[in-house]
């Protein structure tokens, strides 16, 4: 990888989400080296991944260049790299670009989609995990308009304007409200010769009500919202299988549907070499109190993938933008402790509450001591995220764009640049 031995540890993050940047920040202008490997070259704001998959705002302003974090601290090295297996015996990493030798190992992979085993959906559903996932499913949803056009059989239009969002959490309900608002404010515009009131958007919930990890109002007042832009909420219902065409629950009901959206769950992202079952907790790296794997002291997990359990957490901290970002700082404080030979001192997380829009004037926001719904909601929503987006640039674009949207109700990044091609041929049947 021509990374210069030096005298300094080596320190190996793989990841640079919101748990490696944050990790990376602390590190700076320490006596350490850092390398940061990673996939993709640009952190990503998933938060805001379903405002690109429905045109709201371009891929660029939710990436941020990991070169660009990284670019003044001193003895900081990045690669673009997929890191395939580790082997915590001889202490390396092995990726597509080489092999690695580390002296501390931090996992900061984040976390993948969950179909719980259901490759049929796998293959023919659509996630939104990552900006790639993003504009496929921007152009499926366009293309499938397109698509309805070209049709004059009522049936076979309406599966191609019928949407199957499987999941209530912050994603589920988020992408509802966004398609919501399309149908009613764009699609008139730009279909009027196809009558886009017979599109359907539906969001299904295998429990009680949507929203689950939020309060009791913010889940009724989602609902209520959702509701009044015209989505169908299908409580108490698991989708059991999707071919593409045909969605079928676990009871009765059925969707036929050219999309089907699944938001219904995610899994730590794991590496070979640390995905053995006895170091796992519900699919993540389970961690001590200083995000410590146990079994090998040198190396730790932070953010999605690792599972810190404690009492007031018995499943791990959730897998939101906070706690990783947290665990960062306390992991960046803990190594140069390690190093200096001072006790580590044990992560405490700061839950600072949980949001979630569901389209203009309409957000629920659970502060620890608070919460409220509504236009205020909203508007602190969008002051929350566009503090948390990196680069000064991307919170103007972000910025300007919303504004633009909110003056003019449109979103203009409705382009197929990267055509999803969806196989239509079992809908002519
Ligand atoms: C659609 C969506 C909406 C969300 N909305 C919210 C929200 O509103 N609020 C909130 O708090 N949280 C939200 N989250 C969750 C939040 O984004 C995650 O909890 C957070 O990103 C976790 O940070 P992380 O550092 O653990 O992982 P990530 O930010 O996912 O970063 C992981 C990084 O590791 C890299 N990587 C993975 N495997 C490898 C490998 N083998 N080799 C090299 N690189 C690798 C990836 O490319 C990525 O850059 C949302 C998530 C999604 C998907």
């Amino acid at each position: 990888m021509n990374i210069p031995r030096s005298s300094y540890p080596r320190i190996v993050i793989i990841g640079g989400g919101f748990g490696g940047i944050s990790l990376a920040k602390k590190l700076a202008h320490k006596e350490v080296q850092v390398v940061l490997l990673d996939k993709h070259n640009y952190h990503t704001f998933q938060p805001l991944l379903y405002q690109v998959s429905t045109g709201g705002l371009e891929p660029d302003s939710i990436a941020y260049p990991i070169r660009k974090v990284l670019k003044d601290y001193p003895n900081f090295f990045f690669r673009l790299a997929e890191v395939f297996q580790i082997h915590p015996e001889k202490k390396s990493v092995v990726t597509n670009i080489g092999t690695l030798h580390y002296d501390y190992l931090v996992l900061a992979t984040g976390s993948e989609t969950n179909y719980f085993g259901n490759s049929e959906i796998e293959k023919n559903g659509m996630s939104m995990k990552s900006i790639p996932e993003s504009l496929n499913l921007r152009s499926l949803i366009l293309e499938n308009f397109e698509q309805a056009l070209l049709t004059d059989d009522l049936h076979e239009r309406d599966a191609l304007m019928n949407f199957v969002i499987v999941g209530g959490g912050p994603t589920g309900v988020e992408l509802a409200g966004a398609l919501a608002e399309i149908k009613k404010g764009i699609l008139p515009k730009d279909y009027p010769d196809l009558d886009t009131r017979r599109a359907q958007i539906n969001l299904v919930q295998s429990n009680g009500r949507i929203l689950k990890e939020m309060s009791e109002e913010a889940s009724s007042k989602a609902e209520d919202f959702l509701e009044k832009l015209g989505v169908q909420i299908w409580k108490n219902t698991r989708v059991t299988g999707y071919d593409g065409k045909l969605a079928t629950t676990a009871t009765e009901l059925t969707f036929e549907t050219a999309t089907l959206i699944w938001a219904a769950g995610v899994k730590g992202a794991l590496v070979q070499g640390l995905d053995a079952k006895d170091l796992l907790s519900g699919g993540r790296i389970r961690v001590n109190e200083f995000n410590q794997v146990e079994a090998w002291p040198n190396i730790f997990a932070i953010g999605d993938v690792a599972c810190l359990v404690s009492e007031k957490y018995p499943r791990g901290h959730p897998m939101m933008a906070q706690p990783a970002i947290q665990q960062g700082r306390s992991l960046g404080e803990n190594l140069i402790r390690l190093i200096e030979d001072k006790p580590m001192k044990p992560f405490s997380y700061w839950d600072k509450g949980s949001m979630a829009t569901v389209g203009r004037n309409k957000a629920v926001v659970d502060l620890p001591k608070f919460k409220f719904q509504g236009v205020f909601a909203w508007f602190v929503w969008m002051f929350v995220h566009l503090f948390f987006l990196i680069g000064f640039r991307n919170r103007m674009v972000v910025f300007v764009n919303w504004v633009y949207n909110y003056v003019r109700f449109d979103r203009e990044a409705r382009l197929i640049i990267r055509p999803f091609n969806k196989d239509y041929s079992a809908f002519k049947d």
